[in-house]
């Protein structure tokens, strides 16, 4: 059974960053870019190179770097610059 929740995940600025459809329970280790709902930074919706980073456009951590994780580009976060969430 796949259990599947809807997460707001945020910098630790307070910088809203995305809207991501969540399937596994844990805590948040990746997000694949084509489960973000909404980027609501605006810093997810673009093309990528592999091992990119990106940042909060509010206090510029990184917040994530981009792998290729089963074959799907996905952002791997930076758990020192983005709140902890767990399912
Ligand atoms: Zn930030």
């Amino acid at each position: 059974m796949t259990e599947t929740r809807i997460i707001d995940v945020e910098c630790k600025c307070g910088q809203e960053l995305a809207r991501y459809k969540k399937v596994k329970r844990g805590s948040l280790q990746k997000m694949y870019l084509d489960m973000i709902l909404e980027d609501r930074a605006g810093v997810f919706s673009r093309k990528f190179e592999v091992q990119e980073n990106i940042y909060s456009p509010n206090c510029k951590k990184r917040i994530a770097t981009i792998y290729m994780i089963h074959g799907r580009p996905a952002a791997k976060i930076n758990h020192g610059a983005v709140k902890s969430t767990r399912t």
